[in-house]
């Protein structure tokens, strides 16, 4: 499921209270147009009616694919100096997704890859998006054989 909601936002220049939508995740299968807006740098993006300002609104933001079974998940980079968002990894930098969902996780949710910057996530999109066309065509090619 993809969940996005509006909220009142106050613009850090002018103070112009206005609404904006907020994406805290993006499921690609169900949602390809979100995909679309990420790509276009619309996700979460804060452009005050007022005075124009333009900032990235810093919400936590999970892209996940479920045909291509990847997910990768944006944090601000302040999210790091927060013990509540410390808490939620285990020393490997593992994400535990374990007490957030109450679905059943299907696997590629419990390798979830982290990144502090949308430029990132975008690029692991394109990435794992990349890869997984580069292993399709290989597997039409049959394996050298050792004999
Ligand atoms: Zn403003």
């Amino acid at each position: 499921m993809s969940i996005h909601e509006n909220q009142t936002i106050n613009c850090p220049k002018c103070a112009n209270e206005q609404n904006a939508e907020i994406w805290s995740s993006i499921n690609v299968s169900l949602n390809p147009e979100g995909r679309n807006k990420l790509f276009d740098g619309e996700i979460n993006r804060f452009k005050c009616e007022d005075c124009g300002y333009e900032a990235l609104i810093p919400a936590p933001l999970l892209y996940h694919d479920p045909d291509r079974k990847f997910a990768v998940h944006y944090f601000p980079a302040e999210s790091i100096k927060k013990i509540n968002f410390l808490e939620q990894f285990d020393l490997y930098g593992k994400l535990n997704v374990g007490d957030k969902l109450d679905f059943d996780i299907p696997e590629y949710m419990l390798d979830i890859h982290i990144v502090f910057n949308m430029d990132e996530l975008i690029t692991f999109v394109i990435f794992r998006e990349m890869l997984l066309e580069f292993h399709q065509q290989n597997q039409d090619s049959p394996a050298p054989s050792m004999n």
